[in-house]
């Protein structure tokens, strides 16, 4: 019998929409499914938070051509201020000492992503979305994959994206096992409006509970990532407008005049997951059904968007010499592809949450040596900037700004 698609993918999220319409641009065809409403996702109401987007996935939506729909909406990062709480030392990165004119990156709010993801999966014409629907399970044989829906239908296909999060059903049902824990943080999210412009810098405090980030939005706009101890944020969340403002603007200063927080406020328990393949049978886990890393170098949607290049090059490859795309040797290659750099991110992360959420006087005073050095390096620093930017590596055609 037919198949219903050549790809299956359960999660609409950002990563399982990317990964659709990069392979339905190609002439794949895909099926996405969520248990959400599209309708319901695309509004304010959905998720407050924006993306750092490393100029490396800019390239990857170039490459798939969504870049003008949301270039008017993105806002450059010209310069990041990494400041150690009270410590007159810290880190500054400029795009202008990598000799181009690329910025280190963009801001975008996630609803802008979203809708150009949505918009032009419903003119992709190998594209189907089936939303809002909820996958149950997957059968995997030699010759292909079954997905049966909670409604009892059930498609046939080559191979299965799990794009659906981080306690992604079809990873547990394929008994992939992870590595997990919960940091005793929260991540608050908020926009703030300022007097003074903010020049496109980007700002992170460390203090002791954790990174406070300030995200140039257009305008006199920012968000806000305010990471907090897990049980002082309930408290904070529900405090009243002013006593909110106030204690947002202990942490924020006075550097952009008055700052005044204008959006809903958001939050996000954050934790560290790590799954122990990103293949198992027909089956290819990506973004967060892969791993979930903490929020302080805002690498999350980045690492699931070179997850993304990586599969869908494979899977478009494969599919022009004619052989079957959930074949084992392919989706090797893509967790070969993928690991080391997801899991040095990972430690990445986590190492600097820890190593900056301490206030043991020697352990501050060796990190503040630590950035300063870092600023007075040019080489290492260079290093460390395109390594934010996503542009070192193996990468795939589509982060190199390429077609597939
Ligand atoms: C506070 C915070 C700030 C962040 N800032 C940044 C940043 O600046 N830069 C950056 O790169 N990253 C950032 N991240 C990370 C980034 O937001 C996430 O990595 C990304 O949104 C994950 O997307 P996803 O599509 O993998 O998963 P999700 O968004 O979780 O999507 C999964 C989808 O699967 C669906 N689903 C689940 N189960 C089923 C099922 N059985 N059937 C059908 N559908 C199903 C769900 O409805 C959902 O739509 C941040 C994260 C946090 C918490």
């Amino acid at each position: 019998m037919a198949d219903h698609a050549e790809l299956i993918i359960a999660g609409g999220g950002l990563n399982g929409m990317l990964l659709a319409v990069a392979c339905a641009g190609a002439g794949l065809s895909a099926i996405v499914i969520d248990r959400q409403d599209p309708a319901a996702m695309t509004t304010d109401r959905y998720d407050g938070r924006t993306s750092a987007i490393a100029y490396g996935s800019r390239l990857v939506f170039d490459g798939i051509g969504l870049w003008p729909a949301i270039e008017s909406e993105a806002e450059p990062i010209r310069e990041i201020r990494v400041a150690d709480d009270d410590s007159p030392l810290f880190l500054h990165y400029d795009h202008r000492e990598l000799g181009g004119s690329a910025p280190l990156g963009y801001i975008v709010e996630n609803r802008v992503l979203r809708r150009a993801l949505f918009d032009r999966a419903a003119i992709l014409p190998s594209l189907k979305l089936l939303a809002p629907r909820a996958v149950g399970e997957m059968e995997a044989s030699d010759t292909g994959a079954v997905v049966t829906l909670e409604d009892g239908a059930r498609l046939r296909t080559r191979l299965v994206a799990a794009a659906d999060g981080q306690n992604s059903p079809l990873r547990r049902a394929a008994g992939i096992g992870t590595v997990e824990w919960r940091y005793r943080q929260t991540g608050i999210v908020t926009t703030v409006q300022h007097e003074r412009p903010h020049g496109g810098i980007a700002v992170e405090h460390f203090l002791p509970a954790g990174p406070f980030a300030i995200l140039p939005m257009p305008g006199n706009r920012s968000s806000i990532v305010w990471t907090e101890d897990a049980d002082l944020a309930p408290h904070l969340l529900a405090l009243p407008d002013a006593e909110f403002a106030a204690e947002l603007r202990t942490r924020f200063g006075d550097f952009l005049g008055t700052v005044e927080p204008v959006g809903p406020r958001w939050s996000y328990p954050l934790a560290l997951m790590q799954a122990e393949h990103y293949a198992g049978r027909r089956l290819a886990l990506v973004g967060e059904a892969a791993r979930v890393i903490h929020p302080i170098a805002g690498q999350g949607l980045n690492v699931g968007i070179r997850d993304i290049a990586a599969l869908a090059e494979i899977v478009i490859d494969a599919r022009r010499l004619g052989l079957d795309i959930g074949e084992p040797s392919l989706l090797e290659r893509y967790e070969r592809w993928r690991r080391a750099d997801a899991l040095s991110l990972a430690a990445v992360t986590d190492g600097l949450n820890r190593l900056f959420s301490n206030t043991i006087a020697p352990v501050k005073l060796a990190r503040d040596i630590g950035l300063a050095m870092v600023n007075r390096l040019p080489p290492l620093k260079r290093l460390l900037m395109q390594h934010a930017m996503g542009v070192l590596g193996d990468r795939p055609r589509l982060a190199r700004g390429e077609p597939l």
